[in-house]
Parts: C-alpha cells; sequence; structure tokens
C-alpha cells in the first residue's frame, strides 16, 4: 500500500458487487438496505463533506463498504464505522486489514442512535465552538427512515453541544429521500417549507449537494436520494431549549394551508388564547396573516423568543399542551 498526499492506495479487493455474492449479502427490506456500486458515486458523496484529509471520519451504516472505500482513499487519520447488520463484518474486517498499519478502521457493530460519540473521539482535542469546524466527520448513507430520525436527535444533541457537537461544530454528510433533503433546505415561500426546514436551519448551514437517482443503488429504491450537508452555526439563530423550539414549530405547521396563527393560539389555553395569541405576535413582530411556508427562519426564532417570554409571564404554559385532556383539579368540582 502506498501513501501519497491527501491519499491512500488501498491493495486490490474484490469488488463490492462480488463481495454481495460471495457472502450472499442480500439486502434486507426490514433494514431498508440499498447498496451503491458506483465508485465514482460514492467518491461525489464524500467529496462533498470537503476536505477529510488527517480528519477521524464517522460512517454510519457502512453495510458492505463502497463509502468507507472511497473515506480511505481520502487518507482520513481514522475512521469509525457503526453498522447495525453484522452480515457485514466480514467484508469491513476485510477492508480493516487491507488498511494496514496506514490507517485504523475501527469497526462498531451496533445501533447509531446508542452509539457514544464522546467516547469514540476520545482521542480528538476539542475545539472552540466559534472556530473552524473540529478535524471530525459524520457520513453516512442510511435507510431513509433512520436519517430523519437521526437528524432531529443531532440537532438537539447540536443545539445542546453535546455528543458529536461536544467537539466543535463536527460537520454532516447524509442522505435522504430527495423530498426530505428539499424539504431540508426549503427557503421562504417554498412549497416544501416544514418544520424540518427550519428546525434544520435554525441550528445548521444546509446545503443540498446532488441528487442520486435511484437506479443507481441495488436494490433500486422507489424515490431518488439526496445528498445533504448540515454544518452547525456558530450563532444559532435560537438559542432556547430545544423542546421549546420544537413545541412552537410543531403548532405552527399544524395547520400549514392556513394563517399561522391558526396553529400557534393552540399553544395557549382556551381562557388565555384570545389575550396571549395577539400578544405572542405583537412581541414577535410578526404578520399573523402569513401561512406558516411564508414565515422566514428569523420571524420563527422571534416567535420561539416571544413565547419563551410569555411562559416566563405564564410557567402552566411550559405543561400545556391542547391535545391532552384538561387535567381535572380540585378547583373544577
Ligand atoms: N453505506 C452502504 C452503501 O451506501 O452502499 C449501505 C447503505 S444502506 C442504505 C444502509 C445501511 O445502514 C445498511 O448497511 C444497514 O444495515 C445500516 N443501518 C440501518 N439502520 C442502522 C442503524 N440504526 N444504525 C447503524 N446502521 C444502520
Amino acid at each position: 500500500m502506498s501513501a501519497a498526499t491527501h491519499v491512500l492506495r488501498l491493495p486490490p479487493l474484490p469488488t463490492i458487487k462480488d463481495l454481495i455474492r460471495l457472502y450472499k449479502l442480500r439486502a434486507l427490506r426490514q433494514l431498508s438496505q440499498n447498496f451503491l456500486l458506483d465508485e465514482r458515486i460514492t467518491d461525489k458523496i464524500v467529496r462533498a463533506a470537503g476536505d477529510i484529509n488527517d480528519h477521524v471520519v464517522c460512517e454510519v451504516g457502512p453495510g458492505p463498504g463502497s463509502i468507507t472505500r472511497s473515506i480511505i482513499r481520502k487518507a482520513p487519520k481514522k475512521v469509525i464505522v457503526v453498522e447495525k447488520d453484522p452480515r457485514f463484518l466480514p467484508t469491513l474486517e476485510l477492508l480493516q486489514e487491507a488498511c494496514g498499519e496506514n490507517l485504523e478502521l475501527q469497526i462498531e457493530l451496533g445501533d447509531i442512535r446508542e452509539y457514544n460519540f464522546e467516547k469514540g473521539f476520545e482521542d480528538v482535542a476539542k475545539s472552540d465552538w466559534h472556530d473552524y469546524c473540529p478535524p471530525l466527520n459524520l457520513i453516512g448513507n442510511l435507510p431513509f427512515n433512520v436519517s430523519t430520525n437521526l437528524i432531529i436527535r443531532w440537532l438537539k444533541s447540536v443545539s445542546e453541544r453535546k455528543s458529536a457537537w461536544a467537539f466543535g461544530r463536527t460537520p454532516m454528510t447524509l442522505t435522504f429521500q430527495k423530498e426530505v433533503a428539499e424539504r431540508i433546505v426549503a427557503p421562504v415561500g417554498h412549497k416544501q417549507r416544514c418544520r424540518l426546514s427550519v428546525m434544520c436551519q435554525f441550528w445548521c448551514q444546509v446545503r443540498h449537494k446532488f441528487t442520486i437517482p435511484g437506479r443507481a443503488f441495488l436494490p433500486k429504491p422507489d424515490v431518488d436520494v439526496g445528498v445533504v450537508t448540515l454544518i452547525p452555526l456558530k450563532d444559532p439563530l435560537v438559542k432556547l431549549p430545544f423542546e421549546m423550539v420544537e413545541k412552537v414549530l410543531r403548532h405552527s405547521f399544524n395547520m400549514r394551508q392556513k394563517f399561522c396563527n391558526r396553529g400557534l393560539q393552540c399553544l395557549f389555553p382556551i381562557e388565555l388564547r384570545d389575550e396571549l395569541a395577539p400578544k405572542l405576535f405583537h412581541l414577535a413582530d410578526v404578520n399573523h396573516h402569513l401561512r406558516p411556508f411564508m414565515l422566514s427562519t428569523e420571524e420563527f426564532a422571534r416567535i420561539c423568543y416571544a413565547y419563551n417570554v410569555l411562559c416566563g409571564e405564564h410557567p402552566e404554559l411550559h405543561d400545556y399542551d391542547h391535545r391532552l385532556p384538561k387535567k381535572v383539579v380540585a378547583a373544577d368540582y
């Protein structure tokens, strides 16, 4: 194996297609497995992550290892792969052997949602949040249901600067169903703009890098796939507890086609609604006769802050959820 600057050449290996055949790695529908076989596409995904030379890269869901190979070729310092399906262990171990002394490939079998990043990255020096991004990357082509759920969990960790973000502004390069990728980056007025768009844009700079046609996967999924990068913002647009922000946005988009006050007024119990809903919009300086997808990310941030002020004045609002039946208290008898 020879290592030129920024490139690590692997010894000849069986193709991913051969490995799939050799180890009878039939794609499991219950894990939504769709494999990428084209090196040009896996290289392009890794290029979307930027310069990873000398970085510690965590790949989620490596499967038989096609993206892993592209990552390794970029000569990072270390690669950690987290894979749920143990059937891929032999193909990943083969890759580990091929890396030899040149690069540490750490294989973790398990669910990415339970992976302890603080431990995995313990050798990496922590960067200041306002500094450059740390030499860390998260890259993954995960099943769609996992990646959407994961991004919400990871945004919470970004907001709390915990887990992989205890080390600084660790960037993410992830695949999503194309429609979800479009939602993540949807700007004001876009028909796809939704709660997910605003959540992602509150905490990250988001880019839809390119689309991979469904036919590039084996087996072919019903949809095309979008590659998205999310880089945590030095100054998030909102600095309030994640749960509060999530609650405000859930109410905002509850009735997409109605003016935003229709959904947001449900943040308040009936008896306080007439007083507090107009106050919310007044404090936020937002026109309540706009549909939620017409509001800018900054306007949503002001609504969150206004709700926080109202929660300070009426602490009972914190626990209020209009979907739950009203608690019967002694005074009601
Ligand atoms: N990266 C490979 C590729 O691009 O060809 C495989 C992609 S396949 C869409 C998704 C991979 O994620 C599968 O290997 C699957 O077993 C794995 N996976 C699914 N859920 C996971 C989870 N919760 N944690 C870790 N890996 C998971």
